[in-house]
C-alpha cells in the first residue's frame, strides 16, 4: 500500500515536469516577439525560442520518468483485480451456475486484461490532459486575464457538453457490449453443436440465429460510432470559441494598450499547442477509453457480486446436534433411493462410526449430515432448525466433511495449516504440538520448517497430505467432524494416532471406517446397507446385524 502511494506520488511529481513547456510555452513566444523581434532584437528572440525547446526537452524527460510509476500503480490495480475476478468466478462456478459456462473465464479474463490496458491508457492521458488544462490556465491567467476568462467560461461549457453526451454514448457501449456478449455466446453454441447442426440440416436456422446477432452487434457498435463523432463539438466549444474571440478582441485590445501582439501570439500558443491537444485526447481518448472502462468495470462488479449459495437461510445456532427425520434421498427423480426413510439422532459431543459395503450410502449420509445434499423427503435438522434455514457461510464453519481426497495447495506449511482458522490464527506452539501429534515432524522439517514452502503438493505421498488435511481439519474451530475415509492412506498406526487426536478433541466425531479398527474405537456403531441402518453398541450390533459380526468376527482389514 505504501509502495503504492510513494508510486502515486512520483507519478504526480514527474507529471508536474511534463507540464513545464505548456506552462512557459504562451509566456515565452510573448517575450520572443515583443522583447526580440518586435524590438528588432532577433537574437533575444531566438534565445526565447531556445528557452522553449530547452523546457520541450525538460519535459520529455518528465513523460520518461512518469511510466515506471505508472506501470506500477497499473500493475497493482490488475493484479488485485484479477485475484477478486478469477476468486469470484470460482464462488460462482461452485455456488451458483447450474450449467458449467466454459466461456466465463476466458471472457472475464480478457475483461479485466482489457481494464489494465485501459486504466494504463487512462492514467497516461488523463493525467496529461489535467497537467496541460491546468498549465494553459494558469499561464493564460498571468498573460492576458480577460482571455483566460474566456477561456475559462467555454471549458465549462465544453465540460457540461462532454458529460452530456457520455452519459448517452454509456448506455450506448453497454448495449453493444451485451450484443457482443450475445454474438459470442449465439456464435459458441452454434460452433460447438456443428456437426449436429449440419447432420440435423440445421444450417438455415443456424444461420438465422448467429446472423441476428451479428446485426444486432453491428447496429449496436454503430451507434456508438455515431455519438462518439458528435463529441468533437467538446473541441470547438473549449478550444476553438477561446481562439475566435482571442482573434476578433486583438485588434481593440492592441490598440487600447491592454495586451501586446506578443501577449496575442502567447495566448494563442496557449490555445492551439496546449488546450486543443489536450481536449482532442479528452474527447478521442480519456472519455472513449473511460467510457468503456466505467462499462467493463460495472460488468465486472456484476460478476464479482456472487450470490450467497441458493437454498441457504439465516440462522445460526448455538448446538449443533444432529438430526435426521424420515430422511429418503436418490440422486436422480427416477433413481432407487439410496438412503430410505432414515431417522438418526446424533448427540453433540458424540463419537460414532459409520460402517457398510461400499455403495450402501455412507458418504451420501456423511453429505446429508453436514447439509451437503437436500434430502427428497423428510428433514434434516441441526441444534434443532432444518438445515434450510442455516446460513450457509455457517454451516462450513460448524461441520467438518473430510473427504479422502486431500486438497494441498502450494504454499507454506503454516498457510495450509491456519486455512480453516484465519481468526485466531494458531500461534507457534499450537502448530508445532499439533505437528507432532499427527506424526508431521518430518514432513515440516523436510519444508523447512513450519514457514517452509510446499511447492509442490503432487510431489507428497497420498497419506502426508491426508495428515497435513487432518491437522487443518483439527485446528480448526469446526465443533463437528466428519471423517469421510480420510484416513485411507495412512497405515494403521498413523490412523489411529489421527482418530485418537480426534476422539479427545472436544465435539462430535463421525468417521465413516476404513477400517475395522476405527469401529472398534467408537462406543456407537451405524451399519449402512442398501438403504437401512443398523444403530447400536459394538456388543448390541454382533447380536443383531448378521453383516457387522460377519465384517468384525472376521477381523476383516476394510468395512467392504
Ligand atoms: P458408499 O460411501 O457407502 O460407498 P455412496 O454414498 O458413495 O456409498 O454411494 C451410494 C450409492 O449412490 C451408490 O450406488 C453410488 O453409485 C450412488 N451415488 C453416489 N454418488 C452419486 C452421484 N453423485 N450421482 C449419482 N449416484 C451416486
Amino acid at each position: 500500500m505504501t509502495a503504492e502511494r510513494s508510486a502515486v506520488r512520483a507519478m504526480l511529481a514527474w507529471s508536474l515536469l511534463e507540464a513545464v513547456p505548456v506552462l512557459l510555452s504562451g509566456r515565452l513566444m510573448a517575450s520572443a516577439l515583443d522583447r526580440g523581434f518586435l524590438a528588432g532584437d532577433s537574437c533575444t528572440g531566438l534565445a526565447y525560442l531556445g528557452a522553449y525547446s530547452a523546457a520541450l526537452l525538460l519535459g520529455a524527460f518528465g513523460t520518461r520518468q512518469v511510466m515506471r510509476p505508472l506501470a506500477s500503480v497499473v500493475e497493482s490495480v490488475r493484479d488485485r483485480l484479477v485475484r477478486l475476478v478469477v476468486s469470484a468466478e470460482l464462488r460462482r462456478a461452485v455456488l451458483v451456475d447450474t450449467e458449467a459456462d466454459t466461456g466465463a473465464v476466458a471472457r472475464t479474463t480478457r475483461q479485466t486484461e482489457g481494464v489494465r490496458q485501459m486504466t494504463a491508457g487512462l492514467l497516461m492521458t488523463a493525467r496529461t490532459v489535467a497537467f496541460s488544462v491546468a498549465a494553459v490556465v494558469i499561464g493564460l491567467l498571468a498573460l492576458v486575464p480577460q482571455i483566460a476568462l474566456v477561456t475559462m467560461v467555454a471549458l465549462a461549457v465544453s465540460g457540461v457538453l462532454l458529460v452530456l453526451l457520455s452519459r448517452r454514448l454509456r448506455q450506448r457501449y453497454a448495449t453493444s457490449l451485451s450484443a457482443e456478449e450475445d454474438l459470442s455466446k449465439e456464435a459458441g453454441e452454434v460452433l460447438r453443436g456443428l456437426r449436429d447442426v449440419y447432420a440435423c440440416g440445421a444450417v438455415a436456422t443456424a444461420d438465422r440465429q448467429v446472423g441476428h446477432a451479428v446485426d444486432t452487434q453491428a447496429a449496436a457498435s454503430m451507434a456508438v460510432a455515431r455519438l462518439a463523432a458528435g463529441r468533437l463539438g467538446v473541441i470547438v466549444v473549449g478550444a476553438r470559441l477561446p481562439l475566435v474571440a482571442t482573434l476578433l478582441m486583438a485588434p481593440w485590445l492592441v490598440r487600447s494598450g491592454t495586451v501586446t501582439p506578443g501577449e496575442i501570439l502567447g495566448t494563442a500558443t496557449y490555445l492551439i499547442i496546449g488546450l486543443e491537444p489536450a481536449l482532442r485526447s479528452v474527447v478521442q481518448t480519456v472519455a472513449n477509453v473511460g467510457l468503456q472502462l466505467g462499462v467493463l468495470l460495472l460488468r465486472l462488479a456484476d460478476r464479482v457480486t456472487v450470490p450467497s449459495e441458493p437454498g441457504g437461510g439465516s440462522a445460526k445456532v448455538a448446538h449443533t446436534g444432529l438430526k435426521l427425520e424420515e430422511v429418503t434421498f436418490g440422486y436422480g427423480p427416477h433413481s432407487e433411493p439410496v438412503v430410505q426413510k432414515l431417522s438418526l439422532s446424533i448427540e453433540e459431543g458424540e463419537h460414532l462410526a459409520v460402517m457398510g459395503p461400499s455403495g450402501a450410502g455412507k458418504s451420501t449420509l456423511a453429505s446429508l449430515l453436514a447439509g451437503l445434499d437436500r434430502p427428497g423427503a423428510g428433514e434434516v435438522r441441526i441444534g434443532g432448525r432444518p438445515v434450510e434455514e442455516l446460513d450457509r457461510a455457517w454451516l462450513r464453519r460448524t461441520i467438518a466433511l473430510v473427504p479422502q481426497e486431500a486438497y494441498v495447495f502450494a504454499g507454506t506449511v503454516r498457510e495450509n495449516l491456519s486455512y480453516l482458522r484465519p481468526e485466531p490464527r494458531p500461534g507457534d506452539g499450537e502448530l508445532a504440538s499439533v505437528i507432532t501429534l499427527f506424526g508431521l515432524d518430518e514432513l515440516v522439517a523436510r519444508s523447512g520448517g513450519t514457514d517452509g514452502v510446499i511447492g509442490r503438493p503432487d510431489a507428497l505421498s497420498q497419506g502426508e497430505r491426508q495428515l497435513l488435511v487432518l491437522a487443518r481439519v483439527y485446528l480448526s474451530t469446526a465443533p463437528v467432524v466428519i471423517l469421510d475415509e480420510a484416513t485411507c492412506h495412512l497405515d494403521p498406526v498413523a490412523e489411529a494416532r489421527a482418530e485418537q487426536a480426534f476422539i479427545a478433541r472436544p465435539g462430535t466425531l463421525v468417521v465413516i471406517a476404513h477400517r475395522i479398527s476405527s469401529v472398534l474405537r467408537a462406543p456407537r456403531v451405524l451399519v449402512v446397507e442398501s438403504g437401512t441402518v443398523a444403530d447400536g453398541s459394538h456388543q448390541n450390533l454382533l447380536e443383531r446385524s448378521p453383516l457387522y459380526a460377519d465384517l468384525v468376527g472376521n477381523g476383516s482389514n476394510s468395512s467392504a
